[in-house]
């Protein structure tokens, strides 16, 4: 095991810091276990983190962080049943390699694959598809390390609350320590991506999520043009030259997506008025492309320029209504957006804290430069998801407090309930589960 003494953590997007007390890296449960008992004697909190890849301070913590990057093996992968059991600091990508070994694959994925599978499910990550929920509606069983030390393992048949609480849990009830998910025989996505007119496409949107496994748009702000990619799962195998590999994927994902589009957030950074202009610029420079490959190769995008982000689930009736408005409120308040909108659509699911419990649903997310000031726009976007029965991504930028947020969530009482019997201490508490779940400590 690993101890960093008054280390400083940070998150991906550089939103939030915090200083720990000291942060552990584990490599055993045994470790796991001592570390929280520990930390629990001394009336310490912990913080259990993934890779940092939220963007509220979820995972910030002022007392024991533990991280799990060296606690992250596959501990059996059941081919008849379809399922595999890991450890809880695996990253996506990790496990996607692992389960394609084994002819398997995760049913769906985010945009990219460097979150832990707990921090993941913890605050309910989500890909797009109208059929598809989200990553934790794949788990099928958890263990989870508890502030007293006892592990247990939830499922739907071994108390059916606490799993369900535990499926996106906010890490607000115990250390999750291993999680078994639902996988799927391995497929491969036919990937398309082209540009298109955003008012064309708003009228045919249901009709594009209908006919698609996974179809989903970024609209550039201050244009009228949007990239959209659809993705086709196929058992057939991708031409060579469509792949996402080697050189061609290289300067299309690092260079063109990340470094050109990095270049163009710092032009944007020397005089902000050139904003407009560098959106059309970049409209002009889309064209269709195809990629085929293994899902999960495709699923995954490579990220490197920071961000911060928001993002909101919405009921699908309402998100086009709720994208006109943001559309009309950047023009109407002159903000100058240099990201794209992303929209992507969810099924639902039955998880008390998830935020497509209950409803088809669609995803508006909105991005801000990481050297840009977020919270004005941010704000304005999240005045309208209000109006539209919004609940926000557990794990990117927000403004609720628990007052707000209760109203949205049926099963809000009952979560809070098994976080009482769960973590009727608080050891997992921090700033954010004070605002966001109302706890007077
Ligand atoms: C570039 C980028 C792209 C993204 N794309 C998507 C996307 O496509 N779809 C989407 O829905 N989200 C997306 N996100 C958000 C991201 O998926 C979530 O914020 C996710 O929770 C991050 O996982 P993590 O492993 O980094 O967890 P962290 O951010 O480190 O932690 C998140 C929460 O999980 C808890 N946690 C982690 N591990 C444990 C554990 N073992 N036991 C108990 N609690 C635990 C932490 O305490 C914290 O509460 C993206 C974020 C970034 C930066």
């Amino acid at each position: 095991m690993v101890t960093e003494a008054r280390a400083r953590w940070t998150n991906w997007g550089g939103t939030y810091s915090c200083s720990p007390t000291r942060i552990e890296s584990p490599t055993t449960e045994e470790e796991i276990v001592n570390l929280i008992r520990a930390a629990a004697e001394r009336g310490e909190r912990v913080k259990v983190v993934g890779s940092g890849h939220s963007f509220t301070d979820i995972g910030c913590t002022d007392g024991c962080m533990i991280k799990l990057d060296n606690y992250n093996k596959v501990l059996e992968v059941n081919r008849e049943a379809g399922t595999i059991t890991a450890q809880a600091g695996i990253t996506i990508l990790q496990l996607s390699d692992a389960l394609a070994h084994f002819g398997l694959a995760m049913e769906n994925m985010g945009d990219v694959g460097y979150q832990t599978i707990s921090g993941a499910i913890s605050t309910a990550t989500h890909g797009t598809g109208a059929r598809f929920r989200n990553i934790s509606s794949q788990v099928v069983a958890l263990s989870m390390v508890l502030a007293n030390g006892d592990v247990l393992r939830y499922s739907p048949t071994s108390d059916p609350d606490a799993f369900r609480a535990a499926q996106v849990s906010l890490g607000s009830l115990g250390a999750t320590s291993t999680v078994t998910l639902r996988c799927v025989p391995a497929y491969n996505i036919r990937s398309v991506q082209e540009p298109r007119r955003i008012d064309g496409l708003l009228e045919e949107f249901d009709e594009l999520c209908a006919q698609s496994d996974h179809f989903e748009f970024f609209w550039f702000p201050h244009t009228e043009w949007t990239q959209v990619i659809t993705n086709t799962r196929t058992h057939e195998a991708p031409p060579q030259h469509q792949r996402r590999t080697g050189f061609g994927a290289y300067v299309n994902d690092i260079l063109l997506e990340n470094h050109v589009f990095g270049m163009l957030q710092r032009a944007a950074q020397v005089r902000r008025e050139w904003i407009p202009s560098l959106a059309a610029i970049t409209a002009r420079t889309m064209s269709r492309k195809e990629v085929a490959d293994r899902s999960d190769r495709v699923f995954a995008n490579t990220r490197l320029v920071r961000f911060a982000e928001m993002e909101y689930a919405v009921p699908r009736p309402q998100l086009i209504a709720a994208l006109r408005e943001i559309r009309a409120m950047i023009e109407r308040k002159r903000l100058l957006v240099s990201f794209p909108v992303e929209v992507r659509v969810v099924a639902p699911d039955d998880i008390p804290l998830s935020p497509a419990y209950g409803r088809d649903t669609g995803y508006i997310a909105v991005h801000v430069y990481h050297k840009f000031e977020h919270e004005p726009y941010f704000r304005e976007v999240e005045a309208i998801m209000n109006a539209h029965e919004g609940r926000p991504h557990w794990g990117k930028l927000h403004f609720q407090a628990a007052a707000t947020l209760r109203p949205r969530y049926p099963l809000w009482d009952r979560f809070i309930a098994v976080r009482d019997r769960l973590d009727p201490d608080r050891v997992f508490g921090n700033a954010y589960l004070e605002r966001v779940l109302a706890d007077a400590t």
